[in-house]
């Protein structure tokens, strides 16, 4: 295959172009075309493609193959010259992400000796491995302040060829993984880097690099980061959820992570004690619901109790004598169907998904003498309860 002119290592600022079909092909199915000179940047490095048009027909994917930029297309391409259009954002986004990774990864270096294993941009965040074990919030701070630094100094970033041969003349950061001619991006003075990548000019059309979560991966550690726009969007999103947070807790918003975690530790001992208190009041109920019961089976649809509110009182009839029971759940948007029996009794409830399913479309399971049924139209937890009961009046 022929090898493309790549435009965005003259210049990574042009967004339309005008080319020559060389090469024509199909790549998973679509049409897919060769330039002979192209802006549009080949999936690689940890880099995505670029997204935009040639003569208006949408570029799905963007690969390299064999030396040549492959375009594949939404639909074909007719005979005749080419004008591809580059979306701006895409691209401003891309440089951000990568020139940032560039001063992020020298930051790590340089500060904590931490080396930049790999690097992926994704859609939403990107992230960098970094051989290092642990790494405090303070020191992390400190690599971020360091990569801010060298943004807000709006260092040239420059890119040239260097041969083979002579590339030992360059401080690279890590060592080239191509060979012949090879493509150097500097941040002047700062980091040099062996890139195909698409880079901004100056450090300040970085805008602002944040450094987010972190994970252990193959013992060491990948981080979250984030460039320019992404930074601003997110920030924006989290300062709104921060506020709001602050005002409904009358804190500010940088501590509202306090009151969040007590009320959410309050929140699940609340719900434990609830539920001691509903098997409390199952106990008592069921006596009543024995009282009242006027054979083995104990039928009715609950409309004030949860699921579990259900199985509570429905196991503490089980235990209590020889009884069947079918309880309907209705305080949940779905019906559910608690059956319980005592162990003196035969019956194995499974059998019953099957017959109520003949009535209504359930889902779930259990034990022999315990077994819970979903149905998501509510309406008919009458006639499930109904069903159910009178099979094991048959059969308990
Ligand atoms: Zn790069």
């Amino acid at each position: 295959m022929a090898e493309t002119r790549r435009l965005y290592y003259e210049d990574p600022y042009l967004l339309e172009f005008e080319a020559e079909v060389v090469e024509r092909r199909e790549h998973d199915g679509h049409p897919a075309v060769v330039l002979d000179r192209t802006a549009f940047y080949p999936e690689s490095g940890g880099q995505p493609w670029d997204r935009g048009t040639l003569n208006g027909i949408e570029v799905l994917k963007v690969v390299e193959l064999d030396g040549a930029v492959l375009h594949v297309l939404g639909s074909e391409i007719p005979a005749g010259p080419v004008r591809g259009r580059i979306d701006a954002a895409t691209r401003t986004d891309h440089m951000q992400q990568h020139t940032g990774q560039h001063v992020l990864s020298q930051a790590f270096w340089e500060l904590l000796k931490g080396e930049t294993l790999s690097f992926h941009m994704g859609v939403e965040v990107s992230t960098l491995e970094i051989g290092l074990k642990t790494i405090s919030d303070a020191d992390c701070d400190r690599v971020e302040d360091r990569a801010n630094a060298v943004v807000w100094e709006d260092r040239p970033v420059k890119t040239y060829f260097v041969p083979e041969e002579r590339i030992g003349e360059v401080p690279l950061r890590r060592p080239p993984k191509k060979q012949g001619l090879l493509r150097v991006v500097e941040v002047d003075g700062f980091d040099y880097s062996a890139c195909g990548g698409t880079h901004v000019r100056r450090t300040g059309e970085i805008g602002l690099i944040r450094v987010g979560g972190t994970e252990k991966i193959r013992g060491n550690l990948r981080f979250e980061f984030l460039c320019g726009g992404r930074a601003l969007r997110d920030y924006r999103a989290k300062d709104r959820s921060a506020r709001k947070l602050a005002a409904a807790f009358s804190c500010p918003a940088a501590d509202v992570a306090g009151p969040v975690e007590r009320l959410s530790a309050e929140g699940k001992a609340l719900k434990k004690r609830a539920r001691q208190l509903a098997e409390r009041l199952a106990a008592f109920e069921s006596q009543e619901y024995i009282l009242a019961a006027s054979g083995r089976v104990i039928a009715g649809v609950l409309d004030d109790k949860t699921p579990e509110e259900a199985r509570f009182l429905a196991l503490a009839i089980a235990k209590r004598g020889e009884f069947a029971v079918v309880f309907g759940a209705a305080a949940e948007s779905q019906g559910h169907l608690i059956l319980a029996r005592s162990e003196a009794l035969k019956p194995d409830l499974r059998q019953l998904a099957q017959v109520v399913g003949t009535v209504v479309p359930v889902k779930g399971g259990g034990g022999p003498s315990l077994v819970e049924l979903v149905m998501a139209d509510r309406a008919r937890l009458g006639d499930a309860v109904d069903a159910a009961a009178a099979w094991l009046r048959d059969n308990a």
